[in-house]
């Protein structure tokens, strides 16, 4: 008998809305496709939940979250809230700091068809997600910036070499699984103690990897790599900063932020997270771009896969990639690609290639 998976459905802020249904349109057609059975299960975050509940995460989400099997959490606009929620920890920070989830995976890669600074790029970032220079989270209480003074503010860096063993874990095994090549991104020449840690510990790890090449760079120069090369790399690891601003620059140049995926992972539960933010300047406009949603939750299912064995799951990650690619080969695609399809036309198009794709086996 084949099991029913449990995900929950956090739709968040600005277009959080518009781009979750989406992709949870596009699972479940791909889901069905595959013959896998799916629960969505929707819960409350964000401005909605502050009005319904009086806080952007309440308790009870995060209790159903941990009776599920991973979840799609759509973009927050957290500076947009009232105080005292402006000042706290977000939710993602929240939920990343609460689960555990200390591995963000990054994928950033072109797309035939679609425009892009840079052809041909296809890596993977993996960002340590719960510690490094976002201070806001690496505390057990309190955010990790002080402000003794009105004109005075200080954060706390943090790298352990736990935290630091397992992410790097994480990045080998999936350069093992890909072109077995892994580059380590820090500022080891300025922040000697905390980057210079990472650096060791990932060096340290890459003994166990001997078929791994491993290469490193000072986050500066990396960014200059990145656009000239992209397509010269295959996973990049580095810490939390370093890692969100590396693969927003990723994303943008491999096609745009829009079609940029990720998940954030423990060893037993994931979280399926578009790499952007709320874009509130075209929110509730049917103009975002779904795909990195809609692509977070083919890398939830790919996860879900390998975590429990299943094929099917695997196979509707599959689905759910080749039908995206395929709408944007066919020249169906938003306006941040250059096409002139809205949110839901777009949708309905990968909705179609799915249903197209289940009819040619
Ligand atoms: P955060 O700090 O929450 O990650 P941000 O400040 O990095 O957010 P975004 O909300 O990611 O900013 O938006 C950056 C730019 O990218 C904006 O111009 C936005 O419209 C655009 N953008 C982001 N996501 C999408 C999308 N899915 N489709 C189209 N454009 C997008």
């Amino acid at each position: 008998m084949s099991t029913t998976y449990r995900l929950g459905v956090l739709e968040g802020d600005g277009i959080g809305p518009e781009i979750v249904p989406s992709a949870v349109e596009i699972a479940t057609a791909a889901a069905r496709a595959a013959g896998v059975s799916v629960d969505w299960v929707t819960l409350p975050l964000g401005a909605a939940a502050i009005e319904s509940h009086g806080t952007p995460l309440p308790e009870e989400t995060k209790e159903a979250l941990a009776g599920l099997d991973g979840w799609y959490l759509g973009p927050h606009d957290s500076v947009g809230y009232p105080e005292p929620h402006n000042s706290a920890l977000n939710p993602s920070g929240s939920l990343r700091k609460h689960f555990q989830l200390f591995a963000n995976i990054r994928p950033a890669k072109s797309f035939p068809g679609a425009k892009a600074v840079c052809d041909g790029a296809d890596l993977v970032i993996v960002r340590e997600n719960t510690e490094g220079f976002y201070a806001d989270r690496n505390t057990f209480a309190g955010t990790g910036e002080f402000m003794p003074t009105p004109d005075t503010a200080i954060m706390m860096g943090i790298v352990t070499r736990a935290a630091t063993e397992r992410v790097a874990r994480v990045a080998f095994e999936l350069a093992r699984s890909r072109r077995k090549k892994l580059t380590i991104v820090h500022k080891a020449n300025v922040l000697k103690l905390t980057t210079g840690l990472f650096r060791t510990v990932c060096q340290e790890v890459a003994q166990e990897y001997p078929d791994v090449v491993v290469d490193d760079f000072h986050i500066d120069a990396m960014t200059v790599h990145l656009v000239r090369r992209a397509q010269d790399f295959d996973v990049i690891v580095t810490e939390n900063m370093f890692g969100d601003i590396l693969s927003d620059l990723a994303g943008e140049i491999s096609g745009s932020l829009g079609t940029a995926p990720s998940i954030n992972a423990s060893a037993t539960t994931a979280m399926a997270q578009a790499s952007h933010g709320s874009a509130p300047d075209i929110a509730g406009r049917n103009l975002a771009n779904p795909v990195a949603m809609i692509l977070s939750g083919a890398m939830l299912f790919e996860w879900l896969g390998a975590r429990h064995g299943d094929a099917a799951l695997t196979a509707t990650a599959a689905v759910i990639q080749r039908a995206v690619a395929d709408t944007i080969a066919a020249g169906v695609s938003t306006r941040d690609l250059g096409g002139t399809a809205s949110t839901t036309e777009f949708t309905t198009a990968v909705s179609k290639a799915v249903h197209d794709g289940a009819g040619q086996g």
